[in-house]
């Protein structure tokens, strides 16, 4: 770990679920105008595929054309500046998501070799701030809702904001907050809160980090700005230390 972020903020690692019958999964919890919840996705891959009903089902072209709907609003209502330049996004099988055995490696060496058997995307950076999206979701359209689909695009797209983090905790953390930030806006919901439970996961760590820097009330443009280090909309990268007045929450 070369970077450490919001260093007043005393994390507390995922804790493992309660009940033996709960799955260890990364859930995050959209938290809608009534106060129900609901649980958007489990860990893709150790997620049982159902059958979507006829009225969700979805093509790549849906996806991309909500995404470009969505990040304008987004990018309007935050005042971030958001693209979908230099940003291909391709729909794979899941088998081909990652060939590059270089990747692999790389992807395995950060995440562990068990981690590399549950991606469902993955975003390359390419020189000249060129990246490269991947989605493993060609082939199985009918079984996976497109709320699914647009949050990991979204994370992925996160992951393509400022500069690469080599921190991994930090990075998925960037990513995640963008997905909070962007699904609040295509599910219209007060908060996508974020959750994991297992403390040796990366994406664990990063998800449960995300929802203790929610529970202080860091919105999640602060958290983004924080984390590349400059502006993000309105805010910079030192806003979120405004929430960390009241006492006994935050150090
Ligand atoms: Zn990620």
């Amino acid at each position: 770990m070369s970077e450490w972020f919001f260093p007043e903020v005393k994390f507390h690692p995922p804790k493992p679920p309660e009940a033996s019958h709960v799955p260890a999964s990364v859930k995050p919890v959209v938290q809608m105008e009534q106060g129900e919840e609901y649980v958007v996705r489990d860990q893709p891959g150790s997620a049982k595929l159902d059958v979507v009903n006829s009225a969700e089902a979805w093509t790549e072209g849906d996806i991309l054309l909500d995404h470009r709907n969505v990040l304008k609003i987004v990018s309007d209502e935050t005042s971030a500046p958001l693209t979908l330049k230099r940003r291909w996004i391709s729909f794979v099988p899941r088998q081909e998501l990652i060939t590059s055995p270089v990747d692999r490696h790389i992807l395995a060496s950060i995440y562990g070799e068990d981690a590399l058997m549950n991606f469902i995307a993955y975003c390359r950076r390419l020189p000249d701030n060129k990246f490269n999206i991947r989605l493993g979701y060609k082939g199985v359209e009918s079984r996976v809702k497109k709320k699914e689909v647009a949050a990991v695009n979204a994370h992925e797209h996160g992951h393509t904001i400022g500069p690469h983090l080599t921190d991994p905790v930090a990075e998925e953390m960037k990513a995640d907050a963008f997905e909070s930030l962007y699904m609040g806006y295509y599910l219209g919901t007060v908060r996508y809160f974020m959750d994991g439970t297992n403390p040796r996961s990366v994406h664990h760590i990063s998800r449960s980090r995300i929802r203790q820097l929610q529970e202080i009330g860091i919105r999640e443009e602060e958290i983004i700005a924080h984390l590349i280090g400059g502006n993000f909309g309105d805010f910079n990268q030192d806003s979120y230390k405004r929430h960390l007045r009241r006492p006994f929450t935050s150090v």
